[in-house]
Order: C-alpha cells, then sequence, then structure tokens
C-alpha cells in the first residue's frame, strides 16, 4: 500500500512539477505561443498561396479568402466590384508567396550599404497608417538589438530623393526597409518575416547592441542635432567675402546626423 502511495505521490507531484513548468514561464511561451500558433496556419496559408496560384484562372473562389486577407491586414473597404481593388487585394497574398521564395527584390539596391541595415522613415504623424507603420518596423528592429541607420526623410529631404531614385517611384510608401543593400519593402514585409522567423535568421550576422533600452543621449533617438558649425541657422559668414554663405554641413533644416549614434 505503502508503495502504491508513493508511487502515486510520484506521480502527483510530477504532474504538479509539469504543470508548474508550463506556468513557469509564460513570457517566453508567449513568443513559442505564436510560433506554434502559425503552425497549424501554416498548412492554410500554403493552400492559400497555391490557390492564388490558380487565381489567374478562377479568381471567384480566392474572392472570400481575399476578402478575409484584407480584412486581417488592413481595414480596406472591400468594394470587390471596382476593378481597381481586385488587383490590389491579390498583391497581398502574392507577397506571402514570395516570403517563401525569398524576400528581397534582387534587382533594388542600395550601394554603399551592404554592412548594414537601412530603414526609410518619417517621424511626422501626418497620416496615422504611415506613422504606425513606421514605427512598428522601427520597434521590431530594436527588438533585435541591431544598428539600424534610420533615414528620417522628414528631418532630411535628401534622403527623400535618395529613396526616390533607388525605387524609381515618386511618391513612395513609407517606411522602407534595405538590409545589406536589398531591397526588401515595407511594413508588411516586415511584418511577416519577423512573424515567421525570416528575419531573425537574416539578423543572425548583425552585431547587438549591448544597452539597447538606451535613448541615444546627444540627440535622444532623433537621428538628427543642430549643426554645429552655423549653429542650425544654415548660414556661415565667409570672412574673406565678407558676406553670409550657405552653410555646406548641415542640410536644408540646419541638422546634421547625429555623431553619437548614427556614426
Ligand atoms: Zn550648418
Ligand atoms: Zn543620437
Amino acid at each position: 500500500m505503502s508503495e502504491f502511495e508513493n508511487s502515486n505521490a510520484k506521480s502527483s507531484s510530477g504532474a504538479i512539477f509539469f504543470n508548474r513548468s508550463f506556468t513557469m514561464h509564460p513570457n517566453t511561451a508567449e513568443s513559442d505561443a505564436s510560433k506554434a500558433g502559425l503552425l497549424p496556419n501554416n498548412p492554410s496559408s500554403l493552400n492559400r498561396a497555391a490557390s492564388i496560384s490558380k487565381l489567374h484562372n478562377s479568381i471567384d473562389s480566392v474572392k472570400g479568402k481575399v476578402k478575409r486577407l484584407c480584412s486581417l491586414f488592413e481595414s480596406a473597404k472591400s468594394s470587390s466590384t471596382s476593378n481597381e481593388h481586385s488587383p490590389k487585394a491579390v498583391l497581398k497574398p502574392s507577397k506571402s508567396i514570395a516570403f517563401s521564395s525569398g524576400f528581397n527584390h534582387p534587382l533594388i539596391r542600395l550601394p554603399g550599404t551592404e554592412d548594414r541595415i537601412v530603414v526609410y522613415f518619417t517621424s511626422l504623424r501626418g497620416i496615422r497608417r504611415t506613422y504606425e507603420d513606421c514605427y512598428a518596423v522601427r520597434l521590431i528592429f530594436r527588438g533585435f538589438r541591431v544598428w539600424v541607420d534610420e533615414r528620417d526623410i522628414s528631418m532630411d529631404s535628401a534622403y527623400k530623393k535618395e529613396l526616390q531614385s533607388v525605387l524609381r517611384k515618386n511618391n513612395p510608401s513609407l517606411p522602407q526597409v534595405f538590409i545589406k543593400g536589398k531591397y526588401f519593402g515595407g511594413a508588411d514585409v516586415i511584418k511577416s518575416m519577423f512573424e515567421v522567423g525570416e528575419l531573425a535568421k537574416i539578423l543572425d550576422d548583425f552585431p547587438r547592441k549591448k544597452h539597447p533600452g538606451l535613448v541615444c543621449d546627444c540627440c535622444g533617438d532623433a537621428r538628427f542635432v543642430p549643426c554645429g558649425n552655423c549653429s542650425g541657422s544654415r548660414k556661415v559668414f565667409d570672412e574673406d567675402e565678407g558676406l553670409l554663405k550657405r552653410c555646406l554641413e548641415c542640410n536644408e533644416n540646419g541638422l546634421i546626423r547625429c555623431p553619437n549614434c548614427c556614426s
């Protein structure tokens, strides 16, 4: 009897221990759970991808799925009657097909940035969706504790021109992400890469910051500081010619990149 009780006690204590080990790591389990949560979704996303490849033949069968995707990704008005909407909606899932075959766009490159991650974004809150997307993408990278060359186009129009010429678009959406000089895309792409674990793999090579939580005490993470040469006035006095000249060290806002966090 005592043996039986012992074994009983053992098994029950084991069960308790098991349960405890489960409740021990709610935080780390969260990411695992989200990964695990992705697993049952994977077949369906594959199905989705497969059905989209058939889409060219039968748009009707996918309409429902596309609608679901729309409601997932954004609160897009699903007036699927207009011709403009259906190709747009089709673009969303076709992106997820692109993920499986590599996220980057081999033809679009940002020269001179092969050693870094570059994020073009805006810190202006003009368009809420854009601001939120920019914020989300910067936050994702911050979570990986990697240094990012953050290029705020609202602080320096040269960045905007740079992005326009690289993407060959007059009005590119924001944010836009380049990793090791290769173009990856905007918020949707980065979020998806993050969710499927692809981003973690790509960022594996990059060194991690020791104190990721610290805000730059030089610029407060604005990545720009007033130009020291002209004190932000954009004008310097040329003693030889006896007149004011445009300061050549700062941008149109009298700012220079923060020497503390952007060098
Ligand atoms: Zn200046
Ligand atoms: Zn700084």
